[in-house]
């Protein structure tokens, strides 16, 4: 990793750490969610970044991927459990954190396990130490506390413009998973904590998108839907979007009908949100750490 580089990821760091504290104190229950994600995204952009993908903010049940929707009318609920996700990105180099708001008591122990868990793995972290040992922290500190680890939810390396970049940093003891840290690499450790069963599956609704391009696919599309990808691709190429960034060139049905035509063309991915099977209320921390030549960096508390 070469200085610039590393420099880049800390100022995409310190920008989400900013960002991520000033939402922390400004968010509050009745707020609504399309005005907390515009002021997080606005305050992306006026720091000198640029959203790695929409924020996530993700109440209760919900453990991922909820954003926004163009027209959305709903409002941080009263005694709620709020994950803000934030993924900020300086010329492709990516910064992905995460913290919980607890606007309930009875909740605040299930996030001071996943928080706890985060400060414990984070700590682990160094070449040649194994992702299931880091794994296995998560495990054992959220466990000590009476709840589970979400299962099927996992930190992850990340390259540029690319925020899953293959391996895989698992929140259980996985003795499958045999990676380990490796110096010049980048990885984001995300443990979740639910007091439901640990897993879980896709919802119903989809708030966010990223495009695959293929030349000989896109020539077939109608003109509106080249459209609509073209403009896309040229703002995000690859990361994850939100329909609601567009909806000032586009219609929302023009883009809502794009989007279901590209992905069943193959030429976009959806992702749904991620609810906990048994409507488990869910909490979850996250830091990004870069491991350079000096050592391991966690470049998302540095503000
Ligand atoms: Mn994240
Ligand atoms: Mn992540």
């Amino acid at each position: 990793m070469t200085y610039e580089e590393l420099e880049k990821y800390l100022k995409a760091g310190r920008i989400a750490c900013t960002t991520l504290n000033e939402a922390a104190s400004y968010i509050r229950p009745g707020m609504k969610l399309i005005d907390v994600a515009e002021y997080i995204e606005n305050r992306i952009e006026s720091l000198g970044g640029k959203p790695a993908f929409p924020v996530n903010i993700s109440i209760n049940n919900i453990a991922a991927h909820y954003t926004p929707t163009p027209n959305d009318t709903s409002v941080i609920p009263e005694g709620s459990v709020v994950k803000i996700d934030v993924g900020v990105h300086v010329d492709g180099y990516i910064a992905d954190t995460a913290i919980t708001l607890t606007f309930n008591e009875e909740f605040k122990l299930l996030s001071e396990a996943a928080k706890t868990a985060l400060e414990r793995a984070v700590e682990a972290v160094a070449p040649g130490v194994r992702f299931s040992r880091v794994g296995r922290i998560v495990e054992d500190v959220i466990k000590s506390y009476g709840f589970k680890p979400i299962y099927n939810l996992s930190g992850h390396s990340i390259d540029r413009y690319t925020i899953h970049s293959g391996d895989v940093i698992p929140n259980y003891e996985d003795r499958l998973n045999l990676g380990s840290f490796r110096r010049g690499k980048v990885y984001a450790i995300e443990p979740f904590a639910t007091n439901g069963r640990g897993h879980v599956k896709e919802g119903s609704t989809t708030a966010i998108y990223a495009l695959k391009p293929n030349p000989k696919k896109i020539a077939k599309l109608d003109q509106t839907t080249r459209e609509i990808f073209e403009h896309i691709y040229e703002d995000r190429k690859t990361l994850p979007f939100a329909l609601r960034w567009y909806t000032r060139k586009f219609s929302l049905d023009q883009l809502e009908s794009s989007m279901k035509i590209l992905v069943s063309a193959g030429l976009a991915i959806a992702y749904p949100v991620l609810v906990e099977v048994s409507n488990g209320i869910v909490a979850q921390f996250e830091h990004t750490i870069v491991i350079s030549d000096k050592g391991e960096e966690i470049i998302t508390t540095r503000c």
